[in-house]
């Protein structure tokens, strides 16, 4: 089996129209055989005023389902936009005066928009999570109670969510937590996840040592790269050649049902997406 023979998904990138390389990096993608995109929406600070509101939530989500849309119309595959609030933004907003229970509200009343553009079809998935770095007990409450939100609005709406969390490969009580508001564990994807966890679902990024993990646990998993297209952080990241790079390489180490988990049944399983029927070579 050979590239073209496969769907190539990149299960977390971000694409950023107003200061980054946006469509180029989607070009730069399907040059190496990938496929297909989820696009995650920028950190809120990074592409507009911090948001605060519903408004300023609505003006980065409608330039990720823009990128999203521009993504597409490269792609041999197509690209979903992914939505939601960045668990950072509690620092951000606590920093400018904030409550940890105002700041709360704030990122949940995010979370809330991201729900409604799903709902009406213009994204595929949610993203949530909490800091990733040590934080009081009063914001750390905080996140995961936004986190929790999250959860019971992609229950609502029938969709997975994405999460932005701390290091680790033991998140059961995450699990735990999102199936207790009625969102499936495999409906929860951490992303920027090492080859071995318990809870979620893995989004691996793709280092290939983390890759090996991941395809000798044979659970399901998705490959990202947590592209951040940021023009001032040159290489801060793996670039977005670097998923269909790593499937080549899964395929010539015999990897070819690996390739088939993280590229076709894990998408179809999250996110209920058919990555062959939506592929036109
Ligand atoms: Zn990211």
């Amino acid at each position: 089996m050979d590239i073209d023979d496969t769907p190539v998904l990149d299960n977390h990138l971000h694409l950023d129209p107003v200061n980054g390389r946006n469509v180029a990096a989607a070009e730069e993608f399907a040059s190496q055989g990938g496929t297909h995109l989820l696009v995650l929406n920028k950190p809120s600070w990074h592409l507009v005023e911090k948001a605060t509101d519903e408004a300023t939530f609505r003006e980065t989500f409608d330039l990720t389902v823009e990128a999203a849309t521009a993504a597409s119309e490269v792609l041999d595959g197509r690209a979903w936009a992914v939505l939601g609030v960045h668990p950072a933004l509690i620092s951000k907003l606590v920093g400018d005066g904030y409550t940890p229970p105002e700041a709360r509200d704030i990122m949940q009343t995010g979370l809330d928009v991201a729900a409604e553009y799903v709902a009406d079809g213009e994204a595929l998935a949610m993203k949530s999570g909490r800091p990733h770095y040590d934080v009081d007990d009063a914001v750390w409450a905080a996140s995961n109670e936004v986190m929790c939100h999250g959860f019971e609005r992609a229950a609502d709406v029938g969709c997975a969510i994405q999460l932005h969390t701390e290091g680790g490969e033991d998140f059961e009580d995450v699990a735990r937590w999102a199936e207790e508001r009625g969102l499936d564990r495999t409906k929860v994807v951490k992303h920027y996840s090492g080859g071995r966890l318990s809870g979620p679902v893995k989004s691996v990024l793709s280092d290939k040592d983390e890759l090996e993990i991941a395809v000798e646990t044979d659970e399901p998993f998705l490959m990202e790269t947590d592209y951040i297209d940021d023009p001032d952080r040159p290489g801060a990241v793996l670039g977005p050649k670097t998923v269909p790079r790593r499937v080549r390489w899964l395929l010539e180490n015999g990897h070819e049902d690996a390739v088939r988990t993280a590229h076709v049944e894990t998408p179809a399983d999250v996110y209920g997406i058919d990555t062959e029927a939506t592929l036109e070579r």
